[in-house]
């Protein structure tokens, strides 16, 4: 048994652990969690807990529907929203079948092989989100969501709601061990936005699916609801995971180049030609719910154009200022995730675009310096700029092409997310929306 393991038995018994849950995400990107009493935990970490994955989405044919689940000893915490004097832990776990091979369905292997891919290479794969979402009055009905607060951007308002549940939300998260940089007020009334500090891709996909949680619960207890849904609200901008992104080689950041424009080496540029070029393929990974697209519309400060630029906010691609004399904060920022995305898949399909910009030497096309948004199509063709998928359909139907997110979801996930989001299109589509009926139905 390694000292991680001893450490978490021995954590378990001195702190007197009544629950471990044991933690894993379905394909698409919902938590799960299976509750096991301290005295199962040694055989959970030797044998694995089984469990059914037929009823998970994405898991299994009925017919291989036999899954094990075991517990990675590294992300052993407490839950700080559960009693202190009788405390539940929780821990990820990775998902293997009966005969110890890893699931091909599970999303948090999705994210390994292609860190793996990236290591071979040499490479560390850092992001950094920075996660938008709502707050919502508690009783307010699904249909018309109301926001909990009046405040706007980067508002400090002496009894803003959002000011006290940031501050309890942000304790909470560092209890788990994750740390926040920054959260202030986002744009729309009841929008926040707190963003983590920077740590390699996979523990940085466990925390996001933390965090949700965190963020959820601590709502719930102060009498809110919080949400990440892409774009609850027509007539206010959507909730983005704007993802700032550096490879590393050993202690060096491969993305710096002291002279490089904007101190960016050639390395990162290819990575984010590979982004560009391959942003529409990956987009129904990266923004994966019919909602999604709605927030993805011009003049709503997320992108719908694929171009980059330093400081350019209307790009899908942002060169970050950063301080020149330290250059381990040399990065990127990719703009276009929301924050509903699986966090495992969308980092996956990220990293493989731009690998392939590097392993491609792609050329990075000329920065884009206007307002993207201001310029009309005409202008944007003769650029050279092309649009992000507008709707899940146009999404899916380019994903289905793509070789890239075959190769780095591997066959079972693809065709699962295919299907699944097919579905959900179709669904979608036979819907009238009141949009319609306000419309057509005065006039036709
Ligand atoms: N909410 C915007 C988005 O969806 C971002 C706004 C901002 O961070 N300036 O991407
Ligand atoms: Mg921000
Ligand atoms: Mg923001
Ligand atoms: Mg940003």
């Amino acid at each position: 048994m390694d000292k991680q393991t001893q450490f978490v038995l021995r954590s378990v018994e001195e702190r007197q652990v009544r629950f471990v849950r044991l933690w894993f995400t379905d394909v698409l990107g919902f938590l799960k969690s299976v509750a096991i009493p301290p005295t199962e935990l040694e055989g959970a970490f030797t044998e694995g807990i089984g469990f059914d994955g037929s009823s998970v989405e994405g898991f299994a044919r009925v017919y291989e529907a036999d899954m094990v689940a075991r517990p990675d000893p590294s992300t052993f915490q407490l839950l700080p929203w559960r009693d202190e004097n009788d405390p539940t832990a929780r821990m990820f776990c990775d998902i293997h079948l009966p005969d110890g091979s890893p699931s091909f369905a599970d999303p948090r292997f999705v994210l390994k092989r292609m860190l793996s891919k990236a290591a071979d290479k040499g490479f560390t794969f850092y992001t950094h989100p920075e996660i938008e979402f709502f707050l919502l009055k508690g009783n307010g009905s699904l249909l018309s969501p109301e926001p909990a607060d009046t405040s706007g951007y980067f508002d400090h308002t002496v009894h803003g709601m959002g000011r006290d549940f940031r501050r309890v939300a942000i304790t909470q998260l560092e209890q788990m061990g994750i740390s926040v940089e920054f959260s202030h007020h986002e744009g729309a009334p009841g929008q926040q936005e707190i963003d983590l500090r920077y740590a390699d891709a996979l523990t940085m996909a466990d925390n996001i699916m933390s965090f949700r949680t965190v963020i959820k619960e601590v709502a719930t207890s102060q009498g809110m609801q919080a949400t990440f849904m892409p774009r609850p609200f027509s007539e206010h901008a959507g909730s983005g995971m704007h993802t700032h992104m550096s490879l590393f080689e050993g202690d060096s950041n491969a993305f710096y180049d002291a002279s490089g424009e904007y101190h960016l080496s050639d390395t990162a540029r290819y990575f984010v030609a590979g982004l560009l070029k391959h942003a529409p393929e990956i987009s129904a990974v990266t923004n994966q719910w019919v909602n999604s697209y709605k927030r993805l519309v011009v003049g709503s400060e997320a992108p719908s154009y694929i171009c980059w630029g330093s400081n350019n906010r209307s790009a899908l691609v942002r060169i970050p200022m950063y301080k020149p004399n330290k250059p381990s904060s040399a990065r990127i920022e990719l703009r276009s995730l929301d924050s509903a995305c699986n966090p495992y898949l969308a980092f996956a399909v990220v990293l493989a675009a731009g690998l392939k910009g590097i392993e491609g030497e792609y050329p990075l096309p000329p920065e884009a310096e206007d307002d993207v948004w201001a310029l009309s199509d005409y202008e944007r063709r003769a650029m050279g700029i092309g649009d992000l998928p507008h709707n899940l359909d146009e999404a899916i139907r380019i994903m289905e092409e793509s070789e890239l997110v075959a190769e780095t979801l591997g066959e079972h996930v693809f065709d699962f997310f295919l299907r699944n989001k097919r579905a959900e299109f179709d669904g979608y589509r036979a819907q009238v929306t009141p949009y319609e009926l306000e419309k057509l139905l005065p006039v036709l």
